[in-house]
């Protein structure tokens, strides 16, 4: 539904986006994970056709932005970091200016439909302004789906909201993601990962890992589940019974505590803590704490940074000859 070839966008000497390319699916939702300043308003604002791409191609439904933008944009709902949102004007003044806008024809039956789905049908008489940050989110949402579009693209739509707006929002998104392409932006880990089929880290204007969120997690740690155990012993008793306990075993003492780390490579863990209750007794050995805990993306998204911020510093070094 979307493809995108070698997107470059220079601000000025600045490179904003350096070569990236991806597609999304039809009926998906791919989320776009990136520190601020990593280039994700920026590719959204190119593929709707907001700001101009310095090179590369866009198509989105199979229709190049640069060759028919007004058929691509009509294919595109967007709700922008900052939605321009009129505070003068009622909720349902505002839907009807983006329906009109939009050339949908029966305006008055869109605005009840997407203010339905939007969960802003109790405020429709309500001036904007006087909205909670998270009715006016929701507002933002409803103008993206007038015309229903075929794609939605989401800049940070959890910005500002309460937990409880927060969660809310999420669940809407997923439940348009049934029937729309989404594209999503996120700079909180766990919002990607509760919403998003597959999901795309940008980093510097790159794309540092493209995959699922579980994938991710398993080729960047190997695995997507860790295991803390604390057991009754000495560093080398613990670590003989470790080395002997499986194959698909890593582990490392965590810094400064006599916890150790634990990830396998599969997920049976029900049979891990089987495995572990046992092999620990027989050494005579009491387990005093065992916890599993997930490996999220925020741990992946430490670890990816952190290396593309030591090849900065190196490639860096390489061109001016020192390290600043
Ligand atoms: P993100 O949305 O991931 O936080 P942006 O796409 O907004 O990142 O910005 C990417 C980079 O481009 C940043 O370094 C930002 O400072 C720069 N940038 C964004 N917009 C402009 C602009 N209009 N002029 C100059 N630089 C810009
Ligand atoms: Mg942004």
């Amino acid at each position: 539904m979307i493809e995108v070839k070698n997107l470059v966008k220079n601000y000025g000497d600045k490179r904003a986006l350096n070569n990236i390319s991806f597609t999304v699916g039809e009926d998906e939702i791919l989320g776009f994970l990136g520190p601020n300043g990593a280039g994700k308003s920026t590719t959204m604002n190119i593929l709707t056709g907001y700001i101009s791409m310095t090179s590369g191609e866009v198509k989105i439904g199979g229709i190049d932005i640069l060759k028919d933008p007004i058929g691509a944009k009509r294919l595109i709902g967007y709700l922008p970091e900052q939605p321009p949102l009129y505070p003068e004007m009622t909720v349902t003044e505002y839907l009807d200016f983006v329906c009109e806008l939009k050339g949908v024809k029966d305006r008055a039956e869109q605005v009840k439909a997407i203010a339905a789905k939007t969960g802003v049908g109790n405020v429709l008489e309500r001036r904007i302004g006087n909205l909670s940050k998270g009715y006016r989110q929701r507002v933002g949402l409803a103008a993206a789906l007038a015309g229903d579009p075929k794609v939605l693209i989401l800049d940070e739509p959890t910005v500002g909201l309460d937990p409880g707006q927060i969660v809310e929002i999420r669940s809407l998104i997923r439940s348009l993601g049934k029937a729309h392409t989404v594209i999503l932006s996120s700079h909180i880990l766990s919002e990607i990962s509760a919403v998003c089929d597959r999901v795309l880290i940008i980093n510097d204007g790159k794309i540092a890992a493209e995959d699922t969120p579980e994938n991710i997690k398993r080729s960047v740690f190997g695995s997507d589940l860790r295991i803390l155990i604390r057991a009754d012993g000495t560093d080398d008793e613990i670590r003989a019974v470790l080395d002997k306990l499986s194959e698909d075993l890593t582990y490392e003492k965590r810094k400064d505590t006599d916890e150790y780390e634990l990830a396998f490579g599969n997920r049976e863990s029900r049979e891990i803590s089987r495995k572990l209750f046992f092999a620990f007794a027989n050494a005579n050995l009491p387990i005093l704490m065992q916890r599993e805990e997930e490996i999220t993306l925020e741990d992946v998204f430490m670890k990816i940074t952190a290396n593309s911020r030591n090849s900065e510093i190196t490639s860096s070094a390489g061109k001016e000859g020192k390290i600043e």
